[in-house]
């Protein structure tokens, strides 16, 4: 987890990929991803971030698991999805340093359910980095909402609920519109 601190003078700035898991790394379920066999990778996904990983990114996750907070599964069957996920990318080459996840139902108004900017406020302290060096890539309102609350840039993908989300975009904020996070990594690589 220091790999930034240590060296981030020799980076430029944006170094630091926070992705949404469910819409954006994986398939999504309306009825949540509540077993590891339900965890499917998206086509190109782990590659992606292996491209992104080779192009000197750190890779980390920030997702809301309301299901936890809900009583749909538990926290070590979410470890568990969570192992299926690291392995899933380590086997494509590439590596995620982190997962950060909100457990928390929607009733129980917490800093950390996205839109809600905590879980970007977390990882900023812990990897000692500011809003301007966080690029947040997410298929859903909430996920670029809570990027522009922490100041950070967004990158809007066409997966999951990406389409929808792209119809009802607000005019007033900037959002780089993708379709897949293999476009993401060759954006951002090339
Ligand atoms: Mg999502
Ligand atoms: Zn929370």
């Amino acid at each position: 987890m220091s790999e930034l601190s240590t060296d981030s003078g020799q980076r430029s700035q944006q170094s630091l990929i926070v992705l949404d898991r469910d819409g954006v790394i994986n398939h999504d379920s309306t009825a949540f991803i509540k077993s590891p066999h339900e965890w499917i990778a998206l086509p190109g996904s782990p590659e992606a971030i292996k491209q992104l990983n080779d192009a000197g990114f750190t890779v980390l996750v920030a997702t809301n698991q309301s299901g936890v907070g809900r009583g749909l599964f538990s926290r070590e069957t979410l470890e568990g999805i969570h192992a299926k996920m690291l392995a899933t990318v380590t086997a494509a080459g590439g590596h995620i340093d982190g997962i950060y996840y909100c457990p928390h139902d929607p009733d129980a108004a917490c800093d950390c359910r996205k839109p809600q900017p905590g879980l970007l406020r977390q990882i900023a302290q812990e990897y000692h980095c500011s809003a301007a060096d966080m690029i947040i890539v997410g298929d859903s309102l909430r996920d670029l909402e809570a990027a522009w609350a922490f100041g950070a840039s967004a990158i809007l993908v066409r997966t999951g609920n990406g389409l929808t989300t792209e119809q009802g975009l607000p005019a007033d904020q900037c959002v780089t519109i993708l379709d897949d996070l293999t476009a993401v990594a060759a954006q951002l690589t090339a």
